[in-house]
């Protein structure tokens, strides 16, 4: 039972930090009625968002792999509350909370605020479309599940339709450029070849889904994985090209229409489905809150401590955070779910210090290498300090992406229950279609 009066610790956002910091910190207080942690989410459920160009594709069933935030709160000593935070009053220490109409037929929760001794923001970030023309209106993205999964619905019943149809599908009717040369606009590229190889075996969509679909993957600078080292960016190349994917490398887009995507060269690509994949920005609401200071990209600016520069009593981590790598403060922290992780493990062990007024240490980020899916296999490059920079590719590479997903269940479920999930998984894999058809 907690007290009135115990210090209270909000999180808002449970993506792949916030969730991960409110099990450590509800655990951690799970004994101490003193203090009491909340999370805040505006949806129900947690996806891990590495996993969104699977759900994109089908080759995941998002119901399968989410986390329902009620009943994970209630095994993990925390509480949780539903809402999405608009407003912030740092001097009552209270946030905001949009109103409720949860099934749309006006029944709503009012505004509500909530008290914070602690306030962590969370709530990861946005792709960002650098102000061009029409990708707000014709692009599809993925920054939350409900996206990908409504892209997913979409691409789907198109191919139902144009199979129903008594015509073959018109050149580019069922045609997708993906913008972004990064690792979601790669694995996502694989990961929609692999669903029309998949969609061609059932042999219901009555056309050719890999011959009547061209898919076209264009990235602004002149390779592919700006992050990775130039050979596994020309190897990932060369695999998307035998798949049949092209690949557009030092191609900028200018435009973007119901019809397809123009790029600063006057080349026009046709496509019935055009995927955002490039960039990454703060949520935009972050940019209205009062009190706190934004960078350029919309993150909030916060100190090697994690605290916002504005504020002690504000932290914020992931992909909504702009950390400097350093006391230099030049280069800052890259929005990836391995910072994310490791921030909130920080924090988890900062936030104890700071309610007992002990002095808080700096983050340091580690840089663990990258790993990129491209379905069956995967290219990387892992960093340690006894074996230096090792890159590879192939088998090994996909195993050490897929236990990057595992290692993430396991520091939100334990160890016992990674395992009886992974079971789990590897039984209804025999018995569930590959792909999500409806
Ligand atoms: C397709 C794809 C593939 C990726 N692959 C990799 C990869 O292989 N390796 C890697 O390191 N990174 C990868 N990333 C990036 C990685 O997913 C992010 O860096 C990471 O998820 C950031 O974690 P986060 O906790 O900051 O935010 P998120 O995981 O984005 O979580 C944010 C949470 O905040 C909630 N929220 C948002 N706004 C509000 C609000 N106003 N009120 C309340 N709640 C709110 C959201 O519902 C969500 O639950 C990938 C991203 C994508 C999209």
């Amino acid at each position: 039972m907690q007290n009135s009066t115990a210090k209270k610790i909000v999180i808002v956002g449970g993506g792949s930090g916030g969730l991960k910091l409110a099990t450590r910190l509800g655990h951690y207080y799970r004994r101490n009625a003193d203090v009491s942690v909340t999370l805040v989410d505006g949806t129900l459920t947690h996806v891990w968002k590495p996993l969104l160009h699977e759900v994109a594709a089908g080759t995941l069933d998002v119901h399968d792999d989410e986390c329902n935030y009620l009943a994970h709160a209630r095994r993990h000593h925390f509480r949780f509350v539903w809402g999405r935070m608009m407003g912030l009053n740092n001097q009552r220490q209270q946030i905001r909370l949009e109103p409720l109409d949860g099934n749309g037929d006006g029944r709503t929760v009012p505004e509500r605020d909530l008290d914070y001794d602690v306030l962590v923001l969370a709530v990861g970030g946005i792709s960002d479309d650098f102000g061009i023309d029409g990708v707000a209106n014709y692009c599809y993205r993925l920054d939350s599940s409900s996206e990908a999964e409504r892209f997913r619905r979409s691409l789907l019943e198109a191919y139902l339709t144009a199979g129903q149809a008594a015509e073959k599908p018109e050149p580019g009717e069922l045609d997708v450029a993906i913008v972004g040369g990064g690792a979601t606009g790669v694995e996502l590229a694989a990961e929609l070849d692999k669903m029309r190889h998949e969609l061609n075996q059932y042999g219901a969509v009555g056309i050719d889904a890999v011959k009547d679909t061209k898919m076209t993957l264009l990235e602004r600078v002149p390779r592919l994985l700006p992050g990775l080292p130039e050979a596994l960016a020309e190897s990932t190349e060369r695999e998307l090209s035998s798949r049949g994917v092209s690949v557009r490398t030092g191609e900028a887009v200018s435009r973007v229409t119901a019809h397809g995507v123009h790029t600063e060269t006057g080349d026009f690509i046709p496509a019935r489905f055009s995927v955002w994949a490039a960039g990454i920005r703060g949520q935009p609401f972050l940019a209205k809150l009062d009190g706190l200071e934004i960078s350029q990209h919309d993150q909030v600016m916060v100190k090697r401590s994690l605290q916002t520069t504005t504020d002690e009593r504000i932290f914020a981590l992931g992909d909504c955070a702009a950390c400097p790598l350093d006391n230099e403060g030049s280069a800052f922290v890259p929005p990836r779910a391995q910072a994310a992780d490791q921030q909130s493990k920080f924090l988890s062990a900062q936030i104890p210090r700071f309610l007992e007024n002990q002095k808080l240490k700096p983050y340091v980020y580690r840089d663990r290498g990258s790993l990129v899916s491209l379905d069956d296999t995967a290219v990387g490059t892992l960093m340690g300090a006894l074996m230096g920079n090792v890159n590879f590719e192939g088998w090994a590479a996909r195993m050490s992406y897929r236990m990057l997903y595992r290692q993430h269940q396991r520091a939100l479920h334990g160890s016992f229950r990674l395992i009886v999930l992974w079971i789990s998984d590897l039984i209804s894999r025999r018995t569930r279609p590959r792909l999500k058809l409806h």
